[in-house]
């Protein structure tokens, strides 16, 4: 397939493509896509995993695909191609789920907001545009979860070469000692265009020299996309950087819809919801009900559904088709039809612990944006040049392990506490297989089970955390006498704790129940404190000295030293944020199978988005998103447009 893109503007059921002889886009109206009775493949989800596969399978022109999709399609909306303001859709409906965790114990209690993205394109239409890969080993312990070798790193890392484009650097920028990499790690044609920022300021490189002081690192990572990102460096965010989309935001909506939406054999609706899978007898997907402006619909699959809702909806979707615990589905009001209690199960974010800082005065962080003068400088540079700060990522960023900061005893104490969870009696064996390679990770000296990311503004985690409207306020005083704000944020990369996602009622349109675990298990409390030192070391680092003002965060008042691992770890309690990486409540090895089938009896259902993760991954999960995509698809089309094939190749080997 092809990684154009094409021309902005309104699509499909508006009725703009189409007239007047232009191809007619996929994008229809609910009318025209159910005056179709039956596709082969009908896709639950039109976001970053059910546009890949959609595009993917609609390579064979004899294969029909319906995408069924929640939200608005956004394509030539401002805030979405936008990159740096992506804030200003957190908290705003018309783009975010907005899902509300239940009090998290681990947190003092408090309520987390959970952006997703509710668009054509899903999340990656919303999110921090942040492209960074997961370490091989991650890749390999799926594959042993999952008792499959085809999800090892050495066989995925075709799928993240195929979705992946590495834009020209801006030639403008001459040193690249901050931006390593290897050509050969990263894709020349695929639907998603990676770039590094084009501007940064000079304190970025101070953060990142500050970060391997206090590392006692002394050089840069090979390639941070080649399985081994440990260090610290500036990294791609998906941002276009040539063409006509220059500048803006690289999503699914772009590269895997809007690239092929000529195609005949694709349908996509939007503001539709799916209600439900349809199963017969036998336990056989045969259809989907979505609701559209109040009315339910049904729609027939030839051949497959497929499950692309993301982390939290895909778990709702498959309760509210009577497959999961029974005890759940009773509970809301569900016959269950297909016992399979792990569904919702094993929810996993990262979990974010932070130091605020004030800048010294005069030195110019992102909160200066709102000032007047630079303001008019930034729109100018998007204006003219499709560049600037306002189409850059938060790039500054880097892996360690946990084990350089942690006290003498730490470890033992903090692999103690998880051999217990492992002994419990409710621990299922999958669990007990999870927590060993976390173990692994914690003892493992270059296992990168920390990541740091540097956000060059304020940030309010007082009001953000139950509304992430809030969490990047807009600087007030903009006379430059309010010194400008930096923060530093250390993330758990192999969470111990699990959550969950069930529904409580059997109405499709009333939210489920969110609960991440936030630091529900001592252990990531223990490694976050770690990180936490970790920060404290960096903002004392040579190359920071006289750059900083006072701390902010952890509140000073509260804790004026942060010198023991128990002031440290009542920091983390005080204060923790999801890193917006929701995944493995349908996990492959258990709730799925390896190729993704939803297991207990089940036929023709594949779950195809961030559920199947069996583990987190260390970084940001994107990549790992569309690699998933991308395989599933090849899964299959094995399965299906070519399942002759294999039939000839069984009998060969016989
Ligand atoms: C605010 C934010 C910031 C993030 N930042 C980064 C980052 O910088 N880097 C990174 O790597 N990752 C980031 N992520 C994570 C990443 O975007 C997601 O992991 C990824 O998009 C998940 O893909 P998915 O296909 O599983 O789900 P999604 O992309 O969320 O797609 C699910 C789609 O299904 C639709 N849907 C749900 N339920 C229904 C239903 N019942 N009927 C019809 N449609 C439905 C939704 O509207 C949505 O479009 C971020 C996420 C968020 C929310």
């Amino acid at each position: 397939m092809a990684a154009t893109d094409g021309v902005d503007g309104v699509n499909g059921v508006n009725g703009v493509n189409g007239a007047n002889g232009s191809p007619k886009s996929a994008h229809v109206s609910v009318e025209e896509f159910i005056a179709q009775e039956s596709y082969d493949y009908l896709i639950c989800g039109g976001g970053v995993t059910g546009l890949t596969v959609a595009a993917r399978l609609t390579e064979n022109p004899d294969v029909t695909v319906g995408v069924i999709e929640a939200g608005k399609n956004r394509l030539g909306d401002f805030l979405v191609d936008t990159p740096a303001l992506f804030t200003q859709m957190l908290g705003n409906k018309e783009y975010d789920w907005c899902f509300k965790t239940v009090p998290q114990a681990g947190n003092q209690n408090k309520v987390h907001h959970v952006p997703r993205g509710r668009a054509l394109g899903g999340s990656s239409a919303i999110n921090y545009l942040m492209y960074v890969r997961g370490s091989d080993q991650d890749y390999n312990d799926w594959a042993e979860l999952a008792d499959d070798p085809s999800w090892s790193w050495a066989n995925v890392k075709q799928y993240m070469r195929k979705h992946q484009t590495l834009e020209p650097i801006d030639e403008r920028i001459t040193d690249r000692t901050s931006i390593p990499f290897v050509e050969e790690n990263h894709g020349t044609s695929g639907p998603v265009r990676t770039s590094f920022n084009d501007t940064w300021f000079p304190l970025e490189d101070d953060v990142a020299k500050a970060a391997e002081q206090a590392a006692g690192f002394d050089k840069k990572p090979v390639d941070p996309w080649s399985g081994d990102h440990i260090g610290f460096y500036r990294g791609l965010g998906t941002v276009a950087r040539t063409g006509p989309l220059k500048g803006k935001r690289s999503y699914a909506a772009r590269g895997y819809f809007q690239a092929n939406e000529h195609r005949p054999n694709l349908r996509v609706i939007t503001e539709s919801l799916v209600s439900r899978v349809v199963l017969d007898n036998n336990k056989t997907a045969t259809g989907v009900e979505f609701i559209h402006d109040g009315q339910k619909h049904r729609v027939q699959a030839k051949r497959e559904v497929l499950l692309a809702g993301g982390a939290i909806n895909t778990p709702q979707i498959l309760e509210l088709s009577g497959i999961g615990d029974p005890t759940v589905l009773q509970a809301a009001g569900i016959e269950c039809l297909v016992d399979l209690p792990s569904v919702g199960n094993n929810y996993q974010d990262h979990v974010a612990a932070f130091a605020c800082y004030e800048l010294a005065p005069g030195l110019m962080g992102g909160d200066s944006i709102y000032k007047p003068e630079v303001l008019a400088a930034a729109q100018k540079a998007l204006a003219e040049t499709q560049g600037g700060p306002l189409t850059g990522i938060q790039a500054v960023q880097g892996f360690l392990p946990c084990s350089l900061f942690l006290e003498e005893g730490e470890m033992d104490e903090i692999i103690a506490s998880i051999t217990k969870s492992q002994a419990s009696a409710s621990t299922t064996p999958f669990q007990k297989k999870q927590w060993d390679q976390v173990i692994a990770h914690i003892r493992n000296p270059r296992s990168a089970n920390l990541q740091f990311v540097f956000i060059t503004v304020s940030a309010d985690f007082d009001n953000g955390v139950p509304d992430q409207a809030k969490l990047f306020p807009p600087q007030q005083d903009t006379s430059g006498a309010t010194p400008d704000g930096i923060t530093l944020c250390v993330c758990l990369q192999y969470p111990v704790a699990r959550g969950h996602v069930h529904i409580k009622s059997a109405d499709p349109t009333a939210y489920p129940e969110v609960d991440p675990g936030y630091l529900s298990h001592e252990a990531d409390v223990a490694v976050l404190a770690a990180g936490i030192k970790f920060l404290e070391t960096v903002a004392h680092a040579p190359a920071l000295e006289g750059k900083l003002g006072a701390r902010v965060k952890p509140d000073p008042r509260t804790f004026p030293s942060l010198d023991t691992p128990e002031t440290r770890r009542a920091s983390v309690r005080d204060t923790c944020l999801g890193e917006y990486h929701s995944c493995g409540t349908c996990a492959m090895g258990d709730t799925v199978d390896s190729r993704l089938r939803v297991r207990g009896g089940v036929q023709n259902l594949r779950v195809i988005d961030a559920s199947i993760l069996p583990n987190n991954v260390s970084g940001n999960i994107i990549s790992s998103v569309y690699m998933l995509a991308e395989k599933a698809a090849d899964m299959i089309k094995e399965d299906w447009d070519y399942a002759a094939l294999n039939k000839v190749k069984v009998k060969q080997s016989n």
